[in-house]
């Protein structure tokens, strides 16, 4: 079971708050293609402790408070043809965040070319796993966001069932370097259209953009009350100069690390990093804390 969140007055985060990394990357490796898996395993340092760590939610939490985090978004979707993850990924992310709800906070996903009733599938996540959110990502499932217009009839279903449950979705944008991702589904643009149809829905993007279509990322949070974006996958040393004016838009943008995507040296190197960054206290507390509490709850 989970410990005592950790205080967070080591950070430097100012007034004592818990930092909420929304977007990491624990997946059952099991189940992930291996040349996928190989993509991971050659950029990662230390591959045979993360795979422990896919196994044991208990020695990841240890992990979590080690670093200072106190709840993380594991991000989990249905992606067979790209990456391997077929339906069953939802019941491994309801199982292993099952003992730790104050600390995870699991996605899970349905691929709209793959079932006959999106909504209802929605409705079990959410009623029977115990899910906190959908992640669509369209360069791994190898749709635009926006394919109900195209007609791709059951994302339409989703997307109202979500939006009826206020459950949020994650939608991946910018590229991806694994294996027989396709790229031309990665434009944030295609989002414009799920958030004029799906007002109510919480809509998050997730890598604002990163790294062709970032100004695309922050057009698309200033227009639409329902849309932010995380800043994971960004090295956080460089975020003011992809997005200036983060101070200014801190009330739309999640702090997440993408870890253990190639590249991320951990969340807990990540949050330093961003705590380095010169940003008021308000925006920083936003940031790592209040817009994710106001999206999925408090613990
Ligand atoms: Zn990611």
């Amino acid at each position: 079971m989970s410990t005592t969140p950790p205080e967070t007055g080591g950070t430097g985060a100012g007034d004592g708050f818990a930092p909420i990394d929304i977007h990491v990357h624990i997946q059952p490796l099991e189940m992930m293609k291996p040349e996928c898996r190989d993509v991971m395993k050659q950029r990662h340092t230390d591959w045979k402790g993360f795979q422990e760590l896919s196994l044991d939610p208990s020695a990841f939490v240890d992990l979590m408070d080690r670093e200072g985090i106190h709840r993380v978004g594991v991000i989990n979707y249905v992606a067979e043809e790209v990456m391997g993850f077929p339906p069953e990924v939802n019941q491994w992310a309801a199982r292993y965040a099952r003992n730790h709800r104050d600390r995870l906070i699991p996605f899970g996903s349905v691929d709209p070319t793959q079932v006959n009733d999106a909504r209802a599938e929605v409705t079990r996540l959410v009623d029977e796993l115990n899910l906190s959110a959908l992640k669509i990502h369209p360069p791994h499932m190898l749709v635009h966001s926006n394919a109900y217009r195209s007609g791709l009839t059951q994302l339409e279903r989703l997307y109202e069932r979500a939006q009826e449950l206020k459950l949020p979705v994650m939608i991946h944008t910018g590229t991806s370097i694994f294996p027989r991702a396709r790229n031309s589904y990665a434009n944030p643009m295609d989002v414009d259209d799920v958030a004029v149809d799906f007002p109510e829905l919480p809509i998050i993007l997730a890598h604002g953009g990163r790294p062709l279509w970032m100004d695309t990322a922050v057009f698309l949070i200033r227009r639409h009350p329902n849309v932010h974006m995380d800043i994971s996958g960004i090295p956080p040393q460089s975020l003011l100069e992809y997005f200036p004016r983060l101070e200014q838009m801190a009330s739309k943008v999640l702090w997440g690390s993408d870890w253990p995507a190639p590249l991320v040296p951990g969340m807990g190197e990540n949050l330093k990093r961003f705590l380095a960054l010169p940003l008021s206290d308000a925006a920083r507390r936003k940031i790592l804390h209040d817009n994710a509490i106001k999206l999925f709850g408090a613990a």
